[in-house]
């Protein structure tokens, strides 16, 4: 069996593999493939209900808000919420944490006009920025939960009077979070929600239609929401295999049970980054993310050579992102704490060779 650390696409459970290759051919004893049938089939329209009746109960949405299931991942996200919430004329402001962070401001400064409110940029996003203030004339804020490359995640929610955008990519199900304290919450499924090509939203109503601007329908979050996320076709197989695993995420008992084992996992795997001489965290301790834990050796010639160690061991996907280096372990919700101590004991074992 391989442990997949990789930060995504991402491992999802093998139960949910088994079951979407199944649909793939014969999908409900129809006779047809999941791959084949209609979107407006009553069989799939079956589907986008049980995910949408999923998402609602696992996050406890209220009924103010719509769940939508969008294309574009979370990058065509960060130019809709401006677009959807920027008024003419007016300001939003932005927390840069990161790449994805400051990706997504730089699409709002297309639409009009951002205030950067803090960066961690000085060192390498190595940590979340505190203490900063958020303009009140500003139409939202927005943040990124969890920044996947870094290693670092925001464990409190920003207090401010603006309504808030957050992207959660690669944190959303990990762990209990109240909806009321956002206006709209987008997340890439592909981290931690099922495969490539679906990108959950989740918006207030009432914060829609007040910019003032025309824009495109399909950019627009109001017809998708009147088409129920069939405005146009959507993605059919990503959807149901979200469906699969958040049916999973259920039955092991939602995110409050989820949230402890990733807590457990977490705490397990840095540890032993903190314990093994060989190596070092690269985030700051209280901001260090549940979800990818980033670290580096304190010899980098030697990460190679751990690299290798790690390919026998059926280790995947560990090399660290490019701007960070080292290495990056993503422990999402379907990584089972048995892949977790795989590594730890790779670690050990690089350990007593080197020592
Ligand atoms: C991966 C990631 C993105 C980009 O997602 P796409 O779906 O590829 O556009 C954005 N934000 C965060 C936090 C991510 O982890």
């Amino acid at each position: 069996m391989k442990h997949n650390f990789g930060a995504g696409p991402c491992i999802l459970p093998q139960e949910v593999f088994k079951e979407a290759s199944e649909a793939v051919l014969n999908f409900n004893e129809t006779g047809l493939s999941i791959l084949e049938i209609s979107h407006r089939s009553k069989e799939f329209e079956a589907v986008i209900v049980e995910t949408e009746r999923l998402v609602r109960e696992l996050l406890n949405v209220p009924l103010n808000y719509s769940i939508l299931f969008l294309q574009g991942g979370a990058s065509q996200q960060f130019a809709m919420v401006p677009l959807n919430l920027l008024p003419e004329g007016g300001k939003a402001a932005y927390l840069d944490t990161g790449v994805w962070a400051s990706k997504a401001a730089k699409e709002a400064k297309n639409i009009g006009q951002v205030d950067i409110v803090a960066s961690s940029s000085d060192k390498n996003y190595n940590y979340i920025p505190k203490g900063y203030s958020i303009p009140t004339d500003a139409s939202y804020f927005h943040y990124t939960s969890n920044n996947t490359i870094y290693g670092t995640e925001v464990f409190d929610v920003p207090s401010t009077s603006v309504p808030i955008a957050v992207d959660m990519s690669s944190d959303i199900f990990s762990r209990d979070m109240d909806v009321r304290d956002f206006d709209l919450i987008y997340a890439g499924a592909q981290k931690n929600m099922g495969p490539a090509g679906l990108t959950l939203v989740i918006v207030k109503d009432e914060i829609l239609g007040k910019t003032g601007r025309t824009i495109p329908s399909i950019f627009d979050y109001q017809p998708h929401i009147k088409a129920g996320s069939m405005y146009n076709t959507p993605a059919v197989f990503s959807i149901y295999v979200a469906m699969l695993n958040l049916r999973w995420l259920k039955a092991k008992g939602g995110v409050a049970v989820i949230e402890q084992e990733n807590i457990i996992k977490a705490r397990t795997l840095y540890d032993e980054i903190d314990r093994n001489p060989f190596f070092k965290g690269t985030a700051e301790l209280e901001d260090r993310s549940r979800m990818n834990v980033t670290f580096v050796m304190e010899s980098p010639e030697l990460e190679a050579e751990f690299l290798a160690l790690a390919k026998e061991r059926d280790l995947v996907g560990i090399k660290g992102h490019r701007s960070v280096g080292g290495f990056r372990a993503s422990i999402y919700n379907a990584l089972s704490i048995r892949s977790i101590n795989a590594l730890v004991d790779a670690m050990r074992e690089f350990e007593d060779k080197h020592k």
